[in-house]
């Protein structure tokens, strides 16, 4: 039997530079697990793409899926729902490849339920300043917005014990290669290795 992938779940507080680290993650050759696409009904911003960014869909097409059982996990953040479609999430971990979900982390909560072996990391700010700095220079959002985002950052932050890594973003690379390395480490973990060579031995 095909042994399954890993479900990894990279979360952490509004503006800490999840995508950021995401996309220098994807951005490498060697990296080998398959990025889970989200599916939002906020609008694009400047330069992203349906279907490479996010699916993006209408509040009635979201609620529709929702009630299909469709996605993982969901949440409303800032008054735009955002959810992980979960049919490419299981068929993905059915052929052994590794998926990584990049979420907040009342979604990483939710996901934790359902998949409590998955492997839970948490981006962390290097301080609270910076991550009103980095929420601030993005220069997207209104200041209502940015207000909404760095309370519900702090907030976020004291859900840190729900995990079993946390990153520090300091910087972009080191922060990507530290969480490469937390994956490989979690392949040679013995509870996930144990049944393949108890396999082994049996045969032999
Ligand atoms: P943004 O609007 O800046 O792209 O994303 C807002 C927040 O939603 C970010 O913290 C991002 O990680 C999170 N997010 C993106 N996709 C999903 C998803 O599928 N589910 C959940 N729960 N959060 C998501």
């Amino acid at each position: 039997m095909q042994e399954k992938g890993l479900l990894i779940v990279l979360s952490g507080p509004s503006g800490v530079g999840k995508g950021t680290v995401r996309k220098q993650i994807f951005s490498q050759p060697d990296t080998s697990f398959e990025y889970s696409i989200s599916m939002t009904t906020r609008l694009p911003r400047d330069g992203e793409v349906h279907g490479v960014d996010y699916f993006f869909s209408k509040r009635e097409e979201f609620e529709e899926l929702i009630k299909q059982e469709k996605l993982l996990e969901y949440a409303e953040f800032v008054g735009n729902y955002y959810g992980t479609p979960v049919d490419y999430v299981r068929e993905t971990l059915d052929k052994g490849r590794d998926v990584f979900l990049e979420i907040e982390v009342q979604g990483a909560r939710q996901v934790r339920e359902k998949f409590p072996d998955g492997l839970f990391i948490f981006l962390m700010p290097p301080s609270l300043t910076e991550l009103k700095n980095r929420i601030t220079t993005r220069g997207t959002e209104t200041e209502d917005v940015i207000k909404n985002r760095l309370t519900a950052a702090k907030e976020e932050i004291e859900m840190m014990n729900l995990y079993d890594y946390v990153v520090e973003n300091d910087q972009v690379e080191l922060a990507s290669e530290r969480i490469k390395s937390i994956v490989v480490a979690e392949h040679c973990r013995r509870e996930r290795v144990e049944p393949r060579y108890k396999k082994m031995l049996e045969v032999e």
